[in-house]
């Protein structure tokens, strides 16, 4: 029995028991990392990713992109593999190539939802007090915790670090969840110099950085899409909405005119990811 979930920046932890067990909490908990390659794909009746797909956001699938291939059940012509996955025919449809693990709640043919996992970075069981080492260990995420200490956590850690912000924003000790897109357009919206440290950028700047980085992130897991861009017409949103490529200022842009300025968006390799900024509006 699934009892709780908990996600701390790109972690996920599930805690699995007995229903009438010992308190949530104990595990064993799943944990997974999906990477750069994992991905959850879902089937069946799947209400949140079905409302956010209804927006026009997300699809059918968290994760890497290749892997966007879910389809609702109801959609199966044939089952297509009609052993499902206890070898009998339980009107499930059987699992697509390297399945990592497989998620299923619900009973009958029409009531089954469906996650399966392929090609994360980690899977692995734990008990609860691994657990709290784990996301122990790991910077502060403003979806878990958007308070005051968290925020002080971040700027204490970025801000005694003479290391470049390109570099303390990807750092998962410092800051939980920040990615390659958001890492760039944090900094774009900030108008902050990649390669500046977290000491000279200061507390207050620095502050910023973790209140903006709350709000889209916000906006990014009710929304389901990365949209980066503010100020625009309603036409421009839907826009944005439909082509990934109008949602970001300089994330996947190099060599295109910035947003802003005009000069060209530039893109450097830093810890071998590739870092979009704009030399000219980012000081
Ligand atoms: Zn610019």
């Amino acid at each position: 029995v699934l009892r709780a979930v908990r996600a701390v920046g790109k972690q996920l932890f599930l805690d699995f028991g007995e229903a009438d067990g010992p308190t949530a909490g104990d595990g064993p908990w799943l944990r997974v990392h999906l990477g750069l390659y994992g991905a959850w794909d879902f089937y069946g009746r799947v209400s949140p990713i079905s409302a956010v797909s209804a927006g026009g956001g997300a699809y059918g699938s968290i994760g890497a992109p290749r892997l966007r291939r879910a389809v609702r059940i109801a959609e199966y012509e044939t089952p297509l593999d009609p052993g499902g996955i206890t070898g009998e025919d339980d009107g499930l449809p059987g699992p697509v190539g390297q399945v990592r693990v497989r998620l299923v709640a619900g009973e009958g043919a029409a009531g089954w939802s469906l996650a399966d996992l392929r090609g994360p970075s980690a899977c692995e069981v734990l008990d609860g007090s691994a657990v709290d080492r784990v996301a122990g260990a790991l910077g502060p995420d403003p979806a878990d915790d958007d308070g005051p200490e968290a925020l002080e956590r971040f700027v204490t850690a970025a801000g005694r670090r003479a290391v470049p912000l390109g570099r303390l924003l990807m750092n998962q000790n410092v800051v939980s969840g920040i990615g390659n897109v958001f890492r760039a357009e944090l900094l774009f919206r900030a108008r902050l110099d990649p390669y500046r440290t977290g000491r000279a950028a200061g507390p207050e700047a620095l502050a910023a950085l973790w209140r903006d980085w709350s709000v889209l992130l916000r906006r990014g897991i009710d929304t389901g899409i990365m949209l980066t861009r503010d100020g625009l017409t309603q036409q421009e949103q839907a826009g944005a909405v439909e082509h990934p490529e109008e949602r970001h200022w300089v994330y996947r842009r190099q060599g295109e005119p910035c947003r802003l300025c005009g000069n060209p968006v530039s893109m450097e390799l830093l810890d071998a990811r590739k870092l979009y900024w704009c030399r000219s509006c980012q000081l």
